[in-house]
């Protein structure tokens, strides 16, 4: 069985969901993740925040929109008035559901309720085309087994557990749909894998299922060697191992969600990246298998905090870093990227939630500096154990722009670059006609 998660982008319109219909339409046994349509989550984002603000007349305004949208979809979808009914119907029950929450104060559980209905919504007009169009399918409900443990880690046991038992009663079918980026937590109440998460729960579900391939289908050709939002003329790489996948995807690739390649590198699952507009296209193939060596692409990833730690005496004495990394614990604030030096530590985060609190425990220990708005600049492949004068290169290429933090050797698959937001697209650039030759 395979996994094949269709993203917003692939799902913009009524003629794009028909492709997708399209594309999973033959005998092979699958699990499809749909996405929300391309910009629902995002809109109902702002919906919550007017609802925050209690802006109850523009929250009104932005639902009625979203729902004639919606409307819209439906007519140019279905061809049956019998499947435009449903559509309707379908449409004015979960635009119901979101409308209930204008009247009073919104709560975070809510908020997480009104972003579900993007993939509720998304899924169910996908598996009502399918049923127009006699191809027959089941549709699986996320919040049936998609669940987070107390520490909002994905609960694999459970998840493993109540879908395959979902799968298991359906033995004659071959076809399931079901909602990415949704799932319960540890109380039972629905919550996400935050922004981007339907990747995420792609890999969970290929891990649960012990799929052959876990297929990421997108508006881009596989994993390119560099960001195109960014840089022109980037190219696709064919093959790339779950390490380099895995860096590219933590320090700002956009195709993956960084927490995406650790359980299909734990279970040995071959992820394959694919366009839904060129499904011929070969995409990227991401594997176990590093033969490849050399720098094989650049990422970056942006909104990143640079904390710094100036004390003479207490840098001297051991137990100092303890003392640091246990105040990010702490407050669960991953840390990226460190550099050290006799007197003073630099820490770099992304999350910056806990900011004030992190900075006053720090304060204990002496002067803290907080930076914001830089970004880390990331150069992936297999190069750092071949002295082969990659970093001279890294380095000489970003010669004109000023560097903040260098971090080089932590694995051998990245060189990370820290600057100010301002120098992004000058480095990335930079990097990217320098290193041209190598990747
Ligand atoms: P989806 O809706 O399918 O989840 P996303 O927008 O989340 O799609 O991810 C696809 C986008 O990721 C591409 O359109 C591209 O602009 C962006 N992207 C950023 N970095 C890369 C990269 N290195 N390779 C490919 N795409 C990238
Ligand atoms: N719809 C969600 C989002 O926009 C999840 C996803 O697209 O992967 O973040
Ligand atoms: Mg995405």
């Amino acid at each position: 069985m395979k996994v094949l998660k269709f993203g917003g982008t692939s799902l913009g319109n009524a003629s794009k969901i028909k492709e997708v219909a399209k594309l999973v339409n033959n005998s092979d046994s699958k699990i499809v993740v749909l996405s929300a349509m391309s910009g629902t989550t995002n809109e109902l984002v702002e919906i919550a925040n007017k609802l925050y603000e209690n802006n109850y007349t523009e929250a009104k305004e932005r639902i009625d929109q979203l729902e004639q949208n919606y409307l819209n979809v439906v007519d140019s979808l279905f061809t049956t008035s019998h499947y435009k009914k449903e559509g309707l119907n379908l449409i004015s029950s979960h635009f119901h559901s979101i409308k209930s929450y204008t009247k009073d104060i919104l709560t975070v559980f809510e908020e997480k309720s009104i972003l579900a209905h993007g993939e509720l919504i998304s899924t169910a007009l996908f598996h009502y085309y399918l049923s127009e169009n006699h191809i027959k399918s089941v549709l699986l409900p996320a919040l049936n087994f998609m669940r987070t443990d107390k520490d909002g880690e994905p609960d694999l046991y459970y998840i493993k557990e109540n879908l395959n038992r979902e799968i298991n009663s359906y033995p004659d079918d071959t076809l399931f749909v079901t909602q990415g980026f949704i799932s319960r937590n540890n109380f039972g109440e629905i919550d996400n894998l935050k922004r981007g998460g339907s990747d995420y729960t792609a890999s969970l579900i290929g891990v649960a299922i012990q799929a052959s391939e876990i297929q990421i289908w997108t508006d881009i050709d596989g994993m390119h060697n560099n960001d195109p939002r960014i840089i022109e003329n980037t190219k696709p790489l064919a093959h790339i191992s779950f390490e380099e996948a895995a860096e590219l995807a933590y320090f700002g690739a956009k195709i993956l969600h960084p927490a995406s390649i650790n359980p299909a590198k734990t279970a040995n699952i071959p992820v394959r990246l694919k366009n839904t507009m060129q499904p011929e296209s070969f995409g990227t193939l991401i594997t176990s298998r590093t033969e490849d060596k050399g720098i094989k692409a650049i990422a970056a990833k942006d909104d990143i905090t640079v904390i710094k730690i100036k004390s003479g005496r207490m840098l001297l004495a051991y137990g100092f870093m303890r003392k640091v990394f246990e105040i990010f614990e702490i407050y669960k604030t991953s840390i990226d990227m460190i550099t050290t030096s006799e007197v003073a530590v630099s820490i770099t985060i992304d999350d910056a939630k806990y900011l004030d609190d992190i900075v006053s425990e720090l304060q204990k220990y002496g002067t803290v500096e907080v930076e914001k708005n830089h970004t880390i600049i990331c150069v992936v492949g297999d190069f750092i154990a071949e002295s082969k004068g990659y970093a001279g290169t890294i380095f000489r290429a970003l010669n004109s722009i000023p560097v903040r933090m260098i971090s080089y050797g932590g694995s051998s698959h990245n060189v990370s670059i820290l600057v100010e937001a301002a120098h992004k697209k000058e480095a990335l650039t930079a990097l990217n006609s320098t290193l041209e030759p190598y990747v």
